[in-house]
């Protein structure tokens, strides 16, 4: 037997890393860096988080974090670094080529059917060119117009362990409703926008941010949840094909997440 087979570490054969520019490219937080390095999951990774077709997510997180050389925190992420470096390991662990299914466009159609695309020639990556604000204060005009009220919103940046947070409490609120029977509606927009909201000035008196969720109306909730998108940045792309059955050319908005993995 092999003398030096105890100093040998077989962590060294993990697949090898790639280093990679974020979307945020360093604007963002001091702890996240620029670039990181990333590397393909193994096979045991890939078959432990795509175990029985679903995803958990904490497990799929700390997945993730094991393919990530830099000590950075995922939950701290902006969604668009957290999906860039998904992508990445994507492409790393599986190649670029996708097979996906679609319900096509042509309303007279309405098929379902499968098709493939290659995601590094749609996928289209912003990088942030100046400083990312993680809180950003926005005003909600409607207030002052019908209320003679200057309401400020302290608005927070969203991180991927907020849109776990969101998702967790939709699930509880879904599960919830199946054990008693009862229909129960959940609207994930109520969940994002009490997360969006840090701070609220300008009533009377303080008002608790459960029950300014109650009188928000659809233009204050879209001042809210567009607060960010001055800067641009992230991943995106499109994947153009033709319906086998009505011929009819459709576009496919690819979904930059984690339901990349099923
Ligand atoms: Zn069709």
């Amino acid at each position: 037997m092999d003398q030096n087979i105890g100093t040998f570490s077989l962590a060294a054969l993990l697949p090898p890393f790639h280093e990679i520019k974020l979307p945020s490219a360093g604007f963002y937080d001091s702890e996240i860096p620029a670039t990181v390095n990333v590397r393909a999951l193994t096979v045991k990774e890939l078959k432990h988080i795509t175990a029985n077709g679903k995803l958990d997510r904490k497990i799929f997180d700390s997945t993730i974090q094991a393919c990530i050389k830099e000590p950075i925190n995922v939950g701290k992420l902006t969604i668009e670094d957290y999906n860039y470096i998904v992508y990445m390991i994507r492409l790393y662990s599986n190649g670029s080529k996708v097979t996906t299914v679609k319900v096509c466009d042509n309303p007279a159609c309405r098929n379902q059917f499968k098709f493939d695309y290659d995601i590094s020639e749609c996928a289209v990556v912003e990088y942030a060119d100046r400083d990312i604000d993680k809180v950003k204060t926005v005003n909600l005009p409607r207030f002052m117009r019908e209320h003679n009220l200057n309401i400020n919103v302290g608005v927070k940046r969203l991180n991927r362990k907020d849109i776990l947070a969101i998702e967790d409490t939709l699930r509880i609120q879904t599960e919830l409703a199946a054990k008693d029977g009862q229909k129960r509606s959940v609207f994930p927009l109520i969940e994002y926008l009490k997360a969006y909201i840090s701070t609220i000035d300008g009533f009377p008196l303080p008002v608790p941010k459960e029950q300014v969720l109650d009188i928000l109306a659809t233009e204050d909730a879209e001042i809210i949840t567009t607060a960010f998108d001055d800067i641009v940045f992230g991943v995106k792309g499109t994947a153009k094909t033709d319906c086998p059955y009505c011929g009819k050319s459709n576009t496919y908005d690819i979904p930059f997440t984690d339901i990349f993995f099923l």
